[in-house]
């Protein structure tokens, strides 16, 4: 999928998230959305073109080439006797339940134990990851939420509240990437490495009739208009707004 449609999809899946999270106000569940939505887009590190890798030139292009290097060893030392002959870099190893799994857990551990301006930092990496990828709204969103924090006069509480949960926020990002590739022709092999048919990498992907081509019609003109409409009926109040407005 596009970076576009992969934000707008973790934008959708974070503010669905967001309760599970403890996230119950309109500005958690931003600061939840936010960090799914750029988050989104990191597994598209392993190829060199894609927003991630061109996001900090230089820094995340160097990223980007440990993220193939990375992948392609991890490919070529775990491949099943049924694997393709393919070299193992975009859509393998940052593209598994695993490794979202991992980074996680890495963000968890990081933000728990370094305080409340590594949070700070992870925030404002996702925050610009989902501006880079949705638009320029974001950012108000982002700006909003901080100001709020400011006139709340505790911002130092609100972060070490989003330690609890960022890892698990950063996770699901990277997994609804998973899932969202899983839809296109290609498919995406997220659960390396569970032996499938002969394949560690086995490409899950529903029926071909399910599936779609990567930037073709059926997702510019129909998954990313749906993105954008769920983006804003999952936000926490507007539903039950619009089902207030209908009963009268
Ligand atoms: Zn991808």
């Amino acid at each position: 999928m596009l970076g576009r449609t992969h934000a707008a999809t973790g934008w959708c899946a974070g503010l669905a998230l967001a309760p599970l999270l403890g996230a119950h106000t309109l500005p958690q569940a931003v600061v939840v959305a936010t960090v799914t939505a750029g988050s989104a887009l990191l597994p598209d590190l392993d190829h060199g073109s894609s927003r991630a890798s061109r996001f900090v030139g230089p820094l995340t292009g160097l990223l980007s080439a440990l993220a193939q290097g990375a992948s392609r060893g991890l490919y070529q030392l775990t491949k099943g006797p049924r694997d393709e002959p393919v070299s193992g870099e975009h859509r393998h190893a940052t593209h598994t339940l695993a490794f979202a799994a991992l980074l996680g857990w890495w963000i968890n551990w990081a933000t728990g134990s370094m305080g409340t301006w590594a949070v700070g930092a992870v925030l404002a990496v996702a925050a610009l990851l989902a501006v880079d990828a949705l638009g320029d709204w974001v950012l108000a969103a982002a700006a909003f939420v901080a100001l709020l924090w400011l006139a709340n006069g505790n911002p130092e509480h609100e972060l070490a509240a989003v330690a609890g949960w960022i890892g698990w926020a950063v996770a699901a990002g990277c997994l609804v990437h998973c899932l969202g590739d899983a839809l296109t022709l290609s498919g995406c092999p997220f659960l390396w490495p569970i032996p499938i048919a002969g394949e560690t990498w086995y490409e899950i992907r529903p029926p071909r009739l399910l599936r779609f081509r990567t930037g073709g019609p059926v997702e510019q003109f129909l998954v990313l208009p749906a993105c954008t409409v769920a983006g804003v009926l999952l936000l926490p109040g507007v539903w039950p707004m619009l089902l207030d407005l209908t009963d009268h």
